[in-house]
């Protein structure tokens, strides 16, 4: 088997991928088999970031137009992380890999608090670090807070999980005649507005020249096939 092309990255899962079809809540089954995905690429020996959106749960502006101040709304989205990160950690060590939830909002009886040097030495025993609660603050995404954790973490890239296997020269479930890029650079994605990742999360990645891998999180073994280099997935950067 080929050997891994990373040996630390973070992976961004949007809440979404945790709900199966239904586009809420989490689904068990789905968590699982996320969760073997991930344990298989440690045991690969690739160091494992993983930032897992709220989507699935609560987004803040879904009540901003409501009365309730976006920042407030915000921090509900990033407690939402907060589970969603959690039932992967159990998910995780069940498949035999040790797992740590460190969180941008400090909730000590429930995890540890995310700072750089404890997510740090974390990865470099082989656990999967998953990182709750976004950046911490409101009005940021949680694709802003894989590319931020990515150059704080020493991440070699993001990988991140969507449901197309890539980026496309057009919406290919719109357009039939659209193309899969294979490799494409930060600045023609730039040019091209290809909508790889929210405007301050790109500009980040784009800023310290980290490569964005966007793949499909449909099959089985995603995660890992990508960082065999197998599969199909576009490489920006
Ligand atoms: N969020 C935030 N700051 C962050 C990250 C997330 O305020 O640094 C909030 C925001 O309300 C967002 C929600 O958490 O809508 C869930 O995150 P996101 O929308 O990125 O999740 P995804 O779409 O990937 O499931």
């Amino acid at each position: 088997m080929a050997d891994p092309i990373y040996k630390r990255v973070i992976v961004k899962l949007s809440g979404e991928a945790l709900s199966a079809d239904k586009g809420f809540g989490i689904d068990q089954g789905v968590v699982e088999r996320i969760a073997a995905d991930l344990a298989a690429t440690a045991k690969m020996g690739v160091e494992l970031g993983v930032v897992v959106g709220g989507g699935n749960i609560f987004r803040g502006v879904e009540v901003s137009n409501r009365g309730v101040p976006r920042p407030v709304g915000d921090t509900m989205g990033m407690l939402a992380t907060v589970m969603n990160c959690l039932v992967l950690e159990a998910a995780v060590e069940r498949a035999g890999v040790e797992a740590r939830t460190l969180s941008a909002l400090t909730m000590t009886t429930v995890c540890e608090t995310y700072n750089r040097k404890r997510a740090m030495k974390n990865l470099a025993k082989g656990r999967v670090v998953l990182l709750a609660a976004g950046t911490g603050n409101p009005f940021f995404t949680t694709d802003t807070t894989a590319v931020l954790r990515a150059a704080e973490l020493d991440c070699q890239a993001v990988l991140k999980a969507t449901n197309v296997d890539g980026v496309y020269t057009a919406d290919p479930k719109k357009d039939p005649s659209a193309k899969r890029y294979e490799r494409v650079s930060h600045q023609e994605a730039l040019e091209k507005d290809l909508k790889v990742m929210d405007g301050a999360a790109f500009a980040l990645a784009r800023e310290n020249r980290l490569p964005i891998i966007v793949f499909s999180m449909a099959g089985k073994g995603a995660v890992e096939a990508v960082l065999r280099g197998e599969g199909r997935s576009t490489l920006v950067g």
